[in-house]
């Protein structure tokens, strides 16, 4: 990264940055590659969803293009998603694409890993630098309810092929909701202490397409962290940085966990992020109400220029913080697999 900074902080020698009106500065960009999933989880997605025809989802040149521009910006880290991006065909060749783009440092991936006994080494061989896997529960049934598929097999050969292709320490995800996690806090923990995985826990978020969130539904960052260091005594790790994750390591060393307190203890003054959806529209927050048409920019003949600027606007209108937590808090009309997450 190009640490030579000016004396205002909205440049830097490579020019100029996409900073809010609270000082944060994006680092990181979320791109959505597709809306469609071969699961059906309860929390993010309806059994029955519409998904976008193929002419509305941005081409793999135009997302490069964009990651070009975002680049030129500042940007450093590409986190690829969707939906489930692997069943997008031919990801492995954007993320070779996006790793090449000059000033990008690290692509990163998230999925549910059902695809990745394919797709692992492919993604490596691209130049992925980090892969997360999604795993709710390590229960078949429970599993089964939760993704509204059987999907259990699959997404642990999943994370053994990711190990095998050299993704270690790889990250584990599981949305800690109310019901079920609570149950299997100790497995997970077992799954940390035993496998080169660090496993996260994600709480509960309104976002899903149902519409069913309640709060009492979020396993809460203090529950997890209380009952598993009552088994297993855990301590912070320090250096959290801009990640979402609060780190906690096994105090005998085997291992880490990561607990990413969304509701109960919001991140938003360390966030550097911002996202694109499937079909280009811009997202300042996982929780914003308002969007940039990017796709109308790129298919409308803008320069780069004129995107990057559009950008720009809309990063500085970033709220301080999201609203979950408030009276006041309206819940965006996308589901979590609409956004990128
Ligand atoms: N399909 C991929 C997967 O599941 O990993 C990538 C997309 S998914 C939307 C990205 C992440 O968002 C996953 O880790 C998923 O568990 C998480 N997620 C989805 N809905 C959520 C919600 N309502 N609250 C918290 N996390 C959620
Ligand atoms: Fe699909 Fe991921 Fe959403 Fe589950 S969380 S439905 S795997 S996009």
């Amino acid at each position: 990264m190009n640490q030579e900074w000016t004396s205002t902080p909205t440049t830097c020698r490579g020019g100029k940055l996409f900073i809010d009106r609270f000082g944060r500065v994006v680092r990181s960009l979320r791109v959505s590659v597709t809306d469609r999933c071969n699961f059906r989880c309860v929390y993010c997605m309806a059994e029955e969803m519409i998904f976008l025809p193929r002419s509305e989802i941005l081409t793999f040149e135009e997302i490069e293009r964009f990651v070009r521009i975002a680049a030129g910006r500042g940007v450093r880290k590409i986190r690829v998603t969707g939906g489930e991006p692997l069943v997008r065909r031919g990801v492995p060749k954007l993320v070779q694409k996006l790793a090449a783009v000059k000033g990008i440092e690290e692509v990163a991936l998230t999925t549910n890993g059902v695809l990745l006994p394919q797709l692992a080494v492919p993604l490596r061989e691209a130049g992925l630098s980090r892969l997360n896997v999604s795993l709710d529960s390590l229960d078949r049934e429970t599993f089964e309810r939760l993704a509204r598929r059987d999907g259990l097999r699959q997404t642990l050969d999943g994370i053994d092929a990711a190990l095998e292709a050299g993704f270690s320490p790889l990250k584990v995800n599981a949305v800690a909701m109310r019901g079920s996690t609570e149950r299997e806090l100790l497995d997970f923990a077992r799954l940390a202490r035993e496998k080169p995985v660090i496993v996260r826990f994600i709480e509960f978020m309104p976002l899903d397409a149902d519409g069913a969130w309640k709060r009492e539904n979020i396993l809460t960052r203090r529950e997890i962290v209380e009952r598993i260091h009552a088994e297993y005594p855990l301590e912070p790790v320090e250096g959290r940085g801009s990640s979402p994750a609060e780190r906690f390591r096994f105090k005998d060393g085997k291992g880490e966990i990561g607990v990413i307190a969304s509701v109960t203890d919001p991140f938003c003054d360390l966030c550097d992020r911002i996202r694109i959806t499937a079909e280009g529209k811009l997202r300042n927050c996982l929780f914003a109400v308002e969007e940039t048409d990017i796709r109308a920019l790129l298919r409308g003949g803008a320069d780069d220029e004129q995107i990057a600027e559009a950008v720009a606007q809309n990063v500085a209108q970033k709220w301080r913080g999201h609203l979950i937590n408030h009276a006041d808090f309206v819940k965006p009309e996308r589901a979590m697999s609409q956004i990128g997450g």
